[in-house]
């Protein structure tokens, strides 16, 4: 038995040998070109030193190391951050690419595919994701984030948010011809009331949620004026009651909300992001600036999925598309704080995952305040500022390189030539 026990352990440690023994030793590594996120600016030929999986040093001179990288022809960043994904999702266009997914492919299944769009992350260069609902996977995402920090698995860091909340009748699987006496498994967790409201909010905690994430708004239309409204998933009494739940458990909330009409209720229920947010209008913005809520505008996505939906009757994502280089452009403008998120998932995963950051550029921002919303502004969002999205002393050694400078070309930035993260390298 005692010797059973003995290599039971032998096995668990032996996941951990990579990590603790890099933990004594320093790397070196040359950086032709590093930049600096924080001060918005290129540094040339730096030496950035490694212990572990923390950074200890940044300087013009090199010094001793017990290995060194040498990426003199590169140009050297933190590890991105994508503060919206889903790695249990694989796209979905039409509503029958959705359906399939739920219907036809267990969730062990679906775990197995999320391994894999993890590891695409990470070699993405997105060593951190913001996983943002299962969409009927469970609590899948938790086991995910699970077997990465342990070794088993390869892909960023994550934080997650579980199920996702929105009110009962409100997230029918997305096909409607479905006979009305079969129960079919849903993509979220339903709520009515309260009570349930909280109660969702507890179980999602208890089995891991970083983040509480909210359906706020469904049913989106546009006005003759050109404005855009939606119809309110909760009531007042259900979305302040899972605010209060969320926060006084110290968790964040997240809301997806594409009108005012979510967008201002979620603010109130203490939301930190809107995700999406394509149909906002000014009143909005303002509120964002003020209270410094982060905008997560998932551009991509939307262009993916309009001509699609369009053909299939539902044209509102065209519509989004037609005004939202405006809105995107006014609420730059009036202040209010951008964060890099993708829905990636919402698409497929083999399409580029920094396919936002030219959206970012061709609309206004320079290539370096692009890359700030993926890395010290996700940073801040996470909760993680100094830790992720800066190499600086103290920082989690999460870093990416590439050939080619994408201050220049922000393009660039969907070719990653080399990552590592916790000191570890898994692109070369
Ligand atoms: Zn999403």
């Amino acid at each position: 038995m005692k010797k059973i026990i003995a290599t039971i352990l032998i096995i668990t440690a032996s996941f951990y040998i990579p990590n603790g023994a890099t933990a004594q030793k320093t790397i070196l590594i040359k950086c032709g070109k590093l930049l600096d996120t924080k001060g918005g600016k290129v540094l040339e030929n730096q030496f950035v030193v490694l212990k572990g999986n923390t950074v200890v040093s940044i300087s013009n001179t090199a010094s001793k190391a017990d290995s060194t990288i040498d990426l003199s022809g590169y140009f050297v960043m933190p590890g991105l951050i994508d503060a919206h994904t889903h790695v249990l999702l694989q796209g979905d266009i039409t509503s029958e690419d959705y359906d399939v997914q739920v219907l036809k492919e267990s969730i062990p299944y679906r775990t197995l595919r999320a391994s894999k769009s993890a590891e695409k992350s990470i070699l993405n260069g997105f060593t951190t994701i913001r996983d943002l609902g299962t969409e009927g996977a469970g609590f899948a995402d938790v086991d995910v984030k699970k077997a990465i920090n342990k070794g088993v698995i390869t892909g960023p860091r994550m934080q997650v948010a579980t199920l996702a909340m929105n009110t009962t009748g409100h997230y029918p699987l997305k096909a409607s011809d479905y006979a009305w006496e079969l129960k079919f498994p849903k993509g979220v967790i339903e709520i009515t009331g309260a009570d349930e409201a909280r109660k969702a909010v507890r179980q999602q905690i208890e089995q891991g949620a970083d983040w509480i994430k909210i359906y706020a708004d469904r049913g989106y239309y546009r006005l003759a004026d050109g404005s855009f409204r939606s119809l309110p998933n909760f009531t007042t009494e259900e979305i302040t009651a899972i605010g209060d739940e969320t926060l006084r458990s110290r968790k964040k909330l997240a809301a997806h909300a594409m009108t005012r009409d979510g967008i201002l209720a979620a603010i109130n229920a203490g939301a930190i992001s809107i995700e999406h947010g394509s149909g906002m209008d000014e009143e909005c913005m303002k509120l964002m600036a003020e209270k410094g809520i982060y905008w997560c505008p998932t551009l991509f996505v939307n262009e993916y999925v309009a001509e699609g939906r369009a053909k299939l009757g539902s044209p509102i994502n065209l519509y989004f598309q037609q005004s939202i280089e405006a809105t995107f452009k006014k609420a730059i403008k009036m202040g209010v704080k951008l964060t890099y998120g993708t829905d990636i998932g919402g698409y497929d995963w083999n399409l580029p995952q920094a396919a936002d950051f030219t959206y970012f550029v061709k609309w206004g921002l320079t290539p370096i305040q692009a890359i700030q919303t993926a890395t010290t502004t996700a940073a801040e969002l996470l909760g993680m500022q100094g830790k992720l999205g800066e190499i600086k002393e103290g920082a989690f050694a999460d870093i990416i390189a590439l050939k080619k400078d994408p201050t220049k070309d922000i393009n660039a930035l969907q070719n990653i030539d080399w990552v590592m993260k916790d000191g570890k390298v898994y692109k070369n």
